[in-house]
Formats: structure tokens, C-alpha cells, sequence
């Protein structure tokens, strides 16, 4: 593993900024493969890992720079219940562990450093330093994970009756016998014009 500055300067690189989130999200990430017991992420441990994360903001893009899980490569999942909570799973030994920022994060860094006035300075020179278990709890969980779920899973590949487009990783809906995208079985995001 590298050290927390050294991610830190590899974060602000692949999120344009450095900022109180990004600190939470590393932190978040090397308290979650600690607890695992994952220190290798980028080698030995590499396809090991499986990430979960609850929101779409800086803490997010912090994750992925410790433990390596991507988008692209199906290891990062994203599930939008605006928390700011990641679960950490370990296919190798079949656990996982749920993390997520205390409330009381913010209010503790006031009080550590009343007079750093500006917040985001304030909050990042505290995240640096606050020992986990003021900074987050953890509880170990289940994560039912099917084959179509993880990095590498090859199956057949489902078209859609209504719109003709192709289905990967058995999203497709079966509606009275008919195979179906999410979109056309209602749960389109966007209106064609
Ligand atoms: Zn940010
Ligand atoms: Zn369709």
C-alpha cells in the first residue's frame, strides 16, 4: 500500500482538485481493506476486490484510487442512496465490510481546529489525522453477488423485442414471455424527443 500522501497526490490528479471529500474517501478505502486484510490492491490482490459506493460525489472518486476497483472493469458498483458509505467485498474469502462517514465527522473537526475558518481546510486537515473510529463506522455484511455480477463474466448476450438494442449481464426484463430492456420495461431515465 502506498501511504496516504502519496494518494493523496494521485487522487487530486484524477479528480481535478484536493479537497475534505477526497481525504474521507481514501480514508474510507484503507480503513475498508485493512479490515478485509486486503494490502495488495494492485497486485497480488487485484481481482479480489468488488466496491459498492452510496454517493456520486468527491469521496467517490477518491475510492477507486486505493483499491483499484473502475467502473469499466465491473468492480466498482454504483447504488444511489446518497450516503456517503462504501462496502468493501473480498471475493477470496467471501465477506465484506460496510463503511460510512459519521455525522459527527464535520463537528469534530471544528473542534479540533476552531480556527482554520475556512471548512474545507478545516475538515481536511482533521480527516488527515482523526483515528477511523471517530471517522467512520464499519459493520460486516453479506453482498449477494450472481456470476453476471463479477469483472470478466462472459454470458449470452439478450436483445431487446421492443427497441432491438443489445443487453449485456442479464439486465434484461422477461414480461410475459417477452424479453425486454429496462428502458422499454419502464424504467427509461431519458424522453426521446
Ligand atoms: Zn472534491
Ligand atoms: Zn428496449
Amino acid at each position: 500500500m502506498k501511504s496516504l500522501d502519496e494518494y493523496m497526490v494521485l487522487a487530486e490528479q484524477a479528480h481535478g482538485h484536493m479537497c475534505a471529500g477526497q481525504i474521507l474517501g481514501l480514508r474510507m478505502a484503507l480503513y475498508g481493506l485493512r479490515l478485509l486484510g486486503v494490502d495488495d490492491p494492485e497486485g497480488l490482490d487485484r481481482k479480489r476486490l468488488v466496491t459498492f459506493v452510496e454517493i456520486d460525489r468527491c469521496a467517490t472518486d477518491a475510492i477507486p484510487i486505493v483499491t483499484g476497483c473502475r467502473l469499466g472493469k465491473r468492480a466498482l458498483k454504483f447504488r444511489d442512496f446518497g450516503k456517503v458509505a462504501a462496502t468493501f467485498c473480498d471475493l477470496k474469502q467471501d465477506r465484506a465490510v460496510r463503511v460510512v462517514a459519521k455525522e459527527t465527522s464535520k463537528q469534530r473537526a471544528r473542534e479540533l481546529y476552531p480556527d482554520i475558518t475556512d471548512r474545507n481546510r478545516q475538515q481536511m486537515r482533521a480527516y488527515r489525522e482523526m483515528p477511523d473510529d471517530d471517522l467512520f463506522a464499519a459493520q460486516w455484511v453479506q453482498v449477494a453477488l450472481g456470476p453476471e455480477e463479477f469483472p470478466g463474466y462472459k454470458g449470452e448476450r439478450q436483445v431487446c423485442v421492443e427497441c432491438g438494442e443489445g443487453i449485456n449481464f442479464k439486465r434484461g426484463v422477461l414480461r410475459e414471455g417477452r424479453m425486454l430492456c429496462k428502458a422499454c420495461a419502464g424504467e427509461r431515465y431519458y424522453t426521446p424527443l
